[in-house]
């Protein structure tokens, strides 16, 4: 019998230590959320797929990535025309700064790349999702002296309409048939993929519902911020602020490295205990996402990352 899957599993790449380096790829969607050190290195020739950048902020371990990532989608063995679009909270002198850098050492790309300022509330069409699905910004709160944002992947889907929903179905068609489908059905939107970057506990309205969050979990406890600078998230008010957005899935990453990985997981455990958050909780650790509640799973993911590397590693020599 084979364990099941944990949630997006076969979809997500990534890497998180607070401090180091921070990026998630999502493969369906084509789109990389941030892009720390190292991004490059660990996809090898997948970072020919990516066709959007969605950047939190402008610090060093959220955006060191870019320069080697854009060199060798310029040099590199695969399709050297893919077009990039990167988009980043507007008005960021530290992202300025890293687009001055490219423009000047990289003057002649063989693709079209795109930079994309952007606000909070704003939406962003994904044209190669059939327009059923979308981008959402929403402000995040981290540094008090840039903006920035965390991203909402939003699908729009039809419903039944309240007043119909436990009816015979005779009696929905009989509506159909008089007033047309629009008079049983709606469409509503239903965020599928939540980043937030680095920030204090998001709004929990920001991200309702959503099938799957990714949240920054910086410290474990309140007493680990030793220097007090309230730009990142505990353990707790995660669970807390997940639990109220009634959110289904939790990928917790950007942990401090002080933690080991049983410290994190038996503090999970109990957080769990304490809030219990009523969704799935998840922790992406390096580059591993753990399930802090099952050792089966644990045990099966460091495998499937060992065999993953053998694979690469094949995959370069030839
Ligand atoms: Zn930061």
């Amino acid at each position: 019998m084979t364990t099941p899957q944990l949630p997006l599993q076969d979809q997500l790449r990534g890497f998180s230590r607070a401090l180091f380096s921070t990026w998630i790829y999502h493969r369906r969607f084509n789109i990389l959320f941030d892009a720390g050190e190292g991004v490059a290195t660990s996809l090898y020739n997948r970072v020919f797929g990516i066709r959007r950048i969605f950047l939190s902020h402008g610090h060093a371990d959220h955006i060191a990535g870019l320069v080697n990532l854009l060199n060798i989608r310029n040099l590199g063995a695969g399709d050297q025309t893919a077009s990039l679009k990167i988009y980043f909270p507007q008005n960021n002198r530290l992202i300025d700064l890293i687009r001055d850098y490219l423009a000047r050492t990289q003057n002649s790309l063989s693709f079209q790349l795109e930079w994309i300022p952007i606000a909070e509330n704003e939406e962003i069409e994904l044209e190669d999702q059939k327009s059923r699905i979308f981008m959402r910004t929403f402000k995040t709160k981290h540094s008090g002296r840039q903006l920035s944002l965390g991203y909402n992947v939003i699908e729009i889907r039809r419903k039944l309409k309240d007043k119909y929903v436990g009816l015979p179905q005779k009696d929905i068609n009989a509506a159909i048939w008089a007033h047309g489908k629009d008079e049983v059905a709606e469409d509503v939107e239903k965020i599928i993929f939540s980043y937030g970057g680095d920030s204090r506990p998001i709004n929990p309205d920001d991200v309702r519902k959503s099938h799957f969050l990714c949240h920054e979990c910086t410290y474990l406890s309140v007493e680990d911020d030793e220097r007090n600078f309230q730009q990142h998230s505990y353990l707790d008010e995660v669970l807390e602020m997940a639990k109220e957005a009634e959110v289904e899935n939790l990928l917790l990453f950007h942990t401090s490295l002080r933690y080991s990985l049983e410290m994190m997981k038996s503090q999970i455990r109990a957080g769990l205990n304490r809030v219990n958050p009523e969704c799935r909780v998840l922790v992406l650790y390096g580059d591993s996402i753990i399930d802090p509640v099952s050792t089966e799973t644990n045990k099966r993911s460091r495998r499937k990352n060992r065999e993953r590397e053998t694979t690469e590693v094949s995959e370069q020599g030839v």
